[in-house]
């Protein structure tokens, strides 16, 4: 059974008899966490990343999606834990749910995590995110190399989090950020407009 408990807030939210969105299942034992990256083009357009602790996918909402250039600083807002199985997960969801709109899987691919203490000693990944700082090697189809999520406000008792997400060291790649509506889904090298088209209500 997957830690619905975890996952409470994601299932109040939808009604799995209308979205095609996963329940949620456990992770297997020993392999490299997963990342992915979605584009979805919801009441606004946003990147969703997500990386996966233990049974669940981390995720945050990336208005402008993240980039490969250390410059940049990418505002990263958390929403509610989704199942592992949400990385498979391209379509459309209907209107007027939830998350309304359509999703396609930019990237994924499995990361290395590679948080820290201060005198540079291995902490737990999990617990680094709960202090607000964790750092990790993306290995993906599109995303390679090191970033950091920090958070920067919010937290416990201090209102909504924002968070930042940065290229850590290395060169720009320069590829930048995609457009979404241009860029294709990892899995079937689709866009936005032809997930839309072909998955829409009919
Ligand atoms: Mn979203």
């Amino acid at each position: 059974m997957a830690d619905q408990e975890r996952l409470r807030e994601y299932h109040r939210k939808r009604d799995f008899g209308r979205t095609a969105e996963p329940r949620g299942q456990e992770a297997g034992a020993g392999e490299e966490p997963r990342f992915v990256v979605q584009i979805h083009d919801a009441s606004t357009m946003h990147f969703d990343f997500r990386l996966q602790v233990g049974d669940v996918l981390k995720s945050w909402s990336i208005p402008k999606g993240p980039s490969d250039d250390p410059h940049d600083k990418r505002l990263a807002v958390p929403t509610e834990d989704h199942p592992l199985e949400y990385e498979e997960f391209e379509g459309v969801i209907p209107k007027g749910d939830y998350g309304g709109g359509t999703v396609i899987v930019w990237d994924h691919g499995v990361y290395e995590p590679l948080s820290h203490d201060r005198k540079g000693r291995p902490v737990d990944f999990e617990e680094s995110l709960e202090h607000g700082h964790a750092r990790f090697r993306l290995k993906g189809s599109k995303l390679h190399g090191e970033y950091a999520l920090t958070r920067f406000r919010g937290g416990k008792d201090d209102g909504e989090e924002a968070w930042l997400l940065v290229r850590a060291g290395g060169q720009a790649q320069g590829h930048g950020t995609p457009d979404p509506r241009r860029a294709r889904s990892v899995n079937s090298g689709r866009t936005l407009a032809q997930v839309a088209a072909d998955d829409g209500d009919r």
